[in-house]
């Protein structure tokens, strides 16, 4: 069995206590490899590490270019080493080989985009020079915060890395990213490129741990000034509360319910796709998930009918064969909370219109396979229209008018992203206007850029990710101030607690 180690100052180490744990195929259920697990004495290493890193400028004294320079060479390796990165990450989290070719190839994406913005974006800006209450000069800067902590789950894990480092990194930053204890090893293995890239030893560390005891340790370090953080909305809360001991600066993208909402005049056929893309796209395991499909009620029985008959099509499979279509349930607990959901969906009187059952894959009779499910009947009040389920069960909810869906989509705690299916632009955009969340696709669904801000209204988080105005949550802003009066008599302070002058 393979074995992994932490990656801490650019070597990489067995824990301090010696402690590992294995990470299981979940298409078998089967260990395959073993990963050292860090502790709070390996996060606080891999802190220090960091924080001498960032101290002594080997990164943020570089100018951007040597910068963008190491993150363009780091996106050059793992294009390169595409092909073992998708198996890894598919063996690892479940994810389909024809996802995580993707993901490897946003996660290029992701650094080359940050190398770009770290030459393009000013960390200068001068001011008009102002003449009240006296002349002066003054400017403001951009400069890096020092250490970032990530903190990241397992249905993107390769992704959710680049996303947390390459903008640290490209601002000047130094990392600490503690990966998912359920899917560490893609992020390990970026350490090796990082190393490659020539970005300097102790730039990037990465230590995988559980949450209450390595998370929590890099969440409370003193020497952490940043905690970017993806996950469930219940440990973003218990993160933010810990990270106030020396008021870091947080990052949250958290969890969501979001709606797609199918208005009367849509292509059904582009709708029905993309409603299926929506939620079923790596088995309903995707923060933005459109779990929940509201459909004009004029619509919603032909709608139901057409959605049954493709999802029962779905290829379920391994998810290193290109033909399978959704691979398995990451971890046995998560299969069990899928489970779980169903059971309560019947018990609160919706009507199960297909799946709901684990699924057969000859040859992987020990993985996490489910059914694509999906219910009818539903309230808004449901559990299972209000609670996060992150699997592949959709609920259908009916409406009356453009009033009554925004209504729905908007009775929720989460905001994170929703979906409108019409012809009519205008119309469209007049309901994406008023959907507390913050993306909307129109006529599309699940499309995250780095050059536009995702992140969450409401429970779904705090802060933004990508853009410009995800890139800045990685900088502390400094005003400078430069007196230039020639008169000393007229510094506006003179007459406030300075003596007269002397004659
Ligand atoms: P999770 O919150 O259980 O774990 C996420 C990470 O936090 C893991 O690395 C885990 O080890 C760590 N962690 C757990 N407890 C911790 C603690 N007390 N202190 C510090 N760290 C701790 O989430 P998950 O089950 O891995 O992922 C699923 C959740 O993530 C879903 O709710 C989903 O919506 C959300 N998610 C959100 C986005 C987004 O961008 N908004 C993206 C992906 C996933």
């Amino acid at each position: 069995m393979a074995d992994y180690k932490l990656f801490i100052n650019g070597e990489f180490v067995a824990a301090a206590d010696g402690k590992e744990f294995e990470t299981i195929d979940p298409s078998t259920g089967e260990p395959f490899a073993t990963v050292a697990q860090a502790n709070k004495a390996d996060v606080d290493k891999a802190v220090a590490a960091a924080r001498a890193a960032f101290d002594d400028g080997r990164w943020s004294g570089l100018r951007p270019e040597k910068r963008a320079a190491a993150l363009n060479a780091l996106a050059g390796l793992l294009k390169e080493h595409a092909a073992e990165f998708a198996e890894l990450e598919s063996r690892d989290s479940g994810g389909t080989i024809r996802k995580t070719k993707g993901d490897v190839g946003g996660a290029t994406f992701t650094f080359r985009t940050l190398a770009d913005m770290a030459v393009k974006v000013p960390t200068e800006q001068v001011m008009e020079r102002t003449v009240m209450p006296g002349p002066s000069l003054n400017y403001v800067k951009r400069e890096p915060l020092g250490v970032c902590g990530g903190i990241i789950p397992w249905n993107f894990p390769l992704l959710m890395a680049a996303w947390k480092l390459a903008p640290a990194l490209a601002a000047g930053n130094t990392a600490v990213l503690k990966p998912s204890e359920i899917t560490p090893l893609t992020a390990l293995k970026l350490g090796e490129l990082v190393k490659e890239a020539g970005i300097p030893d102790g730039v990037v560390n990465v230590v995988p741990g559980l949450g209450p005891s390595a998370g929590e340790a890099l969440v409370t370090s003193n020497d952490v000034d940043k905690i970017a953080f993806t996950g469930s909305t219940a440990v973003g809360r218990r993160i933010l509360q810990l990270a106030s001991g020396n008021i870091k600066k947080v990052t949250l993208e958290l969890g969501g319910k979001s709606a797609s909402i199918i208005l009367d005049d849509a292509d059904l056929s582009l709708a029905i796709d993309g409603a299926l893309y929506g939620i079923f796209y790596n088995s309903g395991q995707v923060c933005n998930a459109g779990s929940r499909l509201l459909v004009h009620r004029s619509l919603h029985d032909d709608v139901v009918d057409r959605l049954v008959s493709r999802a029962e099509k779905i290829t379920i499979g391994p998810p290193l064969d290109k033909n399978t279509e959704m691979g398995p349930i990451v971890s046995k607990t998560q299969l069990g909370t899928v489970e779980r959901y169903v059971k309560i969906g019947q018990e609160e009187g919706a009507k199960l219109v297909t799946g709901g059952e684990r699924a057969q894959v000859a040859g992987h009779e020990g993985g996490y396979f489910f059914q694509p499910t999906i219910f009818t009947g539903v309230e808004s009040t449901m559990r299972i229209a209000q609670e996060e389920i992150f699997g592949p069960v959709l609920v259908v909810i009916p409406f009356d008018d453009d009033d009554d869906a925004v209504r729905i989509a908007n009775d929720s705690v989460y905001g994170l992203a929703g979906g409108v299916w019409s012809g009519d632009p205008a119309r469209a955009m007049a309901v994406a206007d008023r959907m507390r969340t913050g993306t909307v696709w129109i006529n599309d669904y699940h499309l995250i850029s780095n050059k536009y801000p995702f992140g969450g209204y409401k429970q779904s988080g705090l802060g933004r990710e990508h853009g410009m105005q995800g890139y800045l949550e990685y900088f502390e802003t400094k005003h400078v101030h430069v007196d230039l009066s020639r008169d000393r008599a007229k510094h506006r302070w003179f007459d406030v607690v300075v003596p007269p002058l002397e004659k």
